[in-house]
C-alpha cells in the first residue's frame, strides 16, 4: 500500500506541475486550475490509505468532519464572491495554507515537549522553519486581508517598528534554534515561540501600505509554499514537499515580476508605505479643468478614428462592463477601426484582473496587449479610451518625484491623440491622489458607470 500511495504522490505532483503550467496562459488556465485541484484531491485521499492515518483511528473522524466543513465553507464563499473581491479571498486561503503548516509543526513539537524522543536535529530544525514561516504567512495575511477588505484603512507604523520587528523575529530564531538543537522543548517556551512569530507576523505587514498587499499576499503565497514543503520533509510526504516548492518557486517569481511591474525593489515594498492612506500623496497644482463629452460625442471620435485603445482599469470591473466592451469593439471593426486593449500589470485589484473579465467577454487574446507592447502604438491611436482606470494612466508617476507613484510605469494614453475617460465623477484611484490625464487639453470626461457609458457609445455608433 505505501508504494502505492507514494506512486500516487508522485502522480499527482506531475499533474499538479503540469495544471500549473497551464495557468500560464489565459487560454489554458481555467483548465489548469481543474487539473491542480484534481490532483490535490486524489493525493489527499490517498493519504487515508497511510497507515499512520489509518492506525490513528480516534482522530479519522475529526479529519473528515474538519475536511467536510472546510470544503462547505471554501464551495460556498468561493461562490457567492465578487469578483472584485478575489484578493481578499486569495490572502485568507493562503493565509490558512500557511496556518495548516504552522498547526503540523505544532502538532509535532507539542508531542516532544509531552515526552516522545525527539526526531533526528534536521527534522526539528525543518519543523521549526516551517513553523516560523507557516506562522507568519498566516497572521500577515489575515492582516493583509482586512486591509484588502477595508477593515483596516490605515498604515500602523509605531515608534522604532523595524528595531521592534527585528527583536521580535531574532526571539523566534532564538527559542526556535534552541529547541531543535537541544531536542528539549519545554511546553511554556513553545507557546512563547508561536505568540512571537504570530505577532511579528501582524507587526511585519502593518506598515505595508495597501496598494502594496497584491504583492505582499504573493509574497505570502511563497512561504506558505515554503513552510507546507518543510513540513513535507517532516512528515515524510512527498506530495506535500512537491508541491510546497513548486508554490514557493513560482510564488517567488510572481512576486519579483509584480514588484517589477511597479518599477520597485522588494525591499522598497517591504519596507515603505507606498498606497497608504495617510496622507503622504503630494499632490501638485493641476493646471487646466476637465471637459466633459456626451456619449454621441465621443461616439463619432471613435468611429472616425482609423485606431481606438481601450484601457480598462478597476472601474470596468465594478461597472462590469466588459461584455458592452466586446459589443462596442465588434461595432468599431465593422467600421474598419483597429481596436486594441492595453493591460498594465496592476490594473484592477489582482494579478491578471482585467485579462480574467476581458477573456470572459469573449475578447481576442491577440488584442490584448501588454505595457511594454502597447506603449509605443499610443501616439498613432487617434482615441484612448480610458474606462475606470486611474492610477495606471496618471502621468504623475512619471513626472513628480514627490508623488507615491512615481516611478511606477504607466500606459501612455496621455499620448494618444486623444484620450476620453469614463468614469462616475471626481473620484480618486487607488492611492488617493489626483490625475492630472484628467486635465490635459486633449482628454475629455465621458462621466457615468462604466457599463452604461459604453452602452451610450454603442447606441451612438449605431445611430451613424
Ligand atoms: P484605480 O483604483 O486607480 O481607479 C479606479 C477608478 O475607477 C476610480 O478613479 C473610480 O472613479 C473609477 N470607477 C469606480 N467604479 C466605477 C464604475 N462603476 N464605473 C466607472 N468608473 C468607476 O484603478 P486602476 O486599475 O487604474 O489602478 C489599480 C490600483 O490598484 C493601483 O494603484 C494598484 O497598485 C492597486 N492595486 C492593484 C492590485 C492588483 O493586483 N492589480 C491589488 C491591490 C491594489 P469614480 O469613483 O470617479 O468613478
Amino acid at each position: 500500500m505505501e508504494m502505492l500511495i507514494e506512486i500516487v504522490y508522485f502522480l499527482s505532483a506531475v499533474v499538479f506541475i503540469f495544471g500549473l503550467k497551464q495557468m500560464s496562459s489565459p487560454v489554458t488556465a481555467r483548465q489548469g486550475i481543474v487539473w491542480a485541484g484534481i490532483a490535490m484531491v486524489i493525493a489527499s485521499l490517498f493519504t487515508f490509505g497511510d497507515p499512520a492515518v489509518l492506525h490513528n483511528t480516534g482522530n479519522l473522524g475529526w479529519i473528515v468532519l474538519a475536511i467536510v466543513m472546510g470544503s462547505a465553507i471554501a464551495y460556498v464563499t468561493a461562490k457567492r464572491v465578487a469578483m472584485t473581491d478575489m484578493p481578499q479571498m486569495i490572502a485568507i486561503y493562503n493565509g490558512m495554507g500557511g496556518g495548516a503548516a504552522a498547526a503540523i509543526a505544532a502538532v509535532e513539537l507539542v508531542k516532544v515537549a509531552g515526552g516522545a524522543p525527539a526526531p533526528a536535529t534536521t527534522v526539528l530544525v525543518l519543523a521549526v522553519l516551517g513553523a516560523v514561516i507557516g506562522a507568519v504567512s498566516f497572521s500577515g495575511s489575515a492582516i493583509a486581508f482586512a486591509k484588502l477588505q477595508g477593515l483596516i484603512n490605515k498604515t500602523i507604523r509605531l515608534p522604532m517598528h523595524m528595531m521592534i520587528n527585528l527583536m521580535m523575529f531574532a526571539v523566534a530564531l532564538a527559542i526556535g534554534g534552541m529547541m531543535a538543537f537541544t531536542g528539549e522543548i519545554d511546553p511554556n517556551m513553545l507557546l512563547i515561540f508561536f505568540v512571537v512569530t504570530l505577532v511579528f507576523g501582524v507587526m511585519f505587514t502593518l506598515p505595508i501600505g495597501g496598494a502594496d498587499m497584491p504583492v505582499v499576499i504573493s509574497l505570502f503565497n511563497a512561504l506558505t509554499g515554503l513552510a507546507v514543503a518543510f513540513e513535507g520533509f517532516v512528515l515524510q510526504n512527498a506530495a506535500m514537499i512537491i508541491a510546497g516548492t513548486v508554490v514557493g518557486s513560482s510564488g517567488t517569481l510572481l512576486t519579483q515580476l509584480m514588484a517589477k511591474a511597479m518599477n520597485r525593489p522588494i525591499s522598497n515594498v517591504l519596507f515603505s508605505s507606498f498606497g497608504s492612506s495617510t496622507g503622504e500623496a503630494a499632490d501638485e497644482e493641476i493646471a487646466g479643468s476637465m471637459k466633459e463629452i456626451q456619449g454621441y460625442d465621443a461616439a463619432i471620435m471613435m468611429a472616425y478614428a482609423s485606431k481606438v485603445i481601450i484601457v480598462p482599469g478597476y472601474g470596468m470591473a465594478v461597472a462590469q462592463a466588459q461584455h458592452k466592451l466586446k459589443e462596442l469593439e465588434a461595432l468599431l471593426e465593422e467600421r474598419g477601426v483597429t481596436v486594441k486593449y492595453a493591460i498594465h500589470p496592476v490594473a484592477g485589484r489582482m494579478p491578471g484582473h482585467m485579462n480574467v473579465l476581458l477573456a470572459e467577454a469573449g475578447v481576442d487574446y491577440d488584442k490584448i496587449l501588454d505595457l511594454d507592447e502597447i506603449n509605443p502604438e499610443f501616439p498613432t491611436a487617434e482615441v484612448a479610451l480610458v474606462i475606470g482606470a486611474n492610477d495606471v494612466v496618471n502621468p504623475v508617476a512619471r513626472s513628480n518625484p514627490d508623488s507615491p507613484i512615481y516611478g511606477m510605469p504607466i500606459l501612455d494614453a496621455d499620448k494618444a491623440q486623444n484620450t476620453i475617460v469614463i468614469k462616475r465623477g471626481r473620484g480618486a484611484g487607488f492611492s488617493g491622489i489626483e490625475n492630472h490625464l484628467f486635465y490635459a487639453d486633449n482628454t475629455r470626461m465621458l462621466y457615468g458607470d462604466g457599463q452604461k457609458a459604453v452602452a451610450e457609445l454603442i447606441a451612438g455608433i449605431k445611430q451613424l
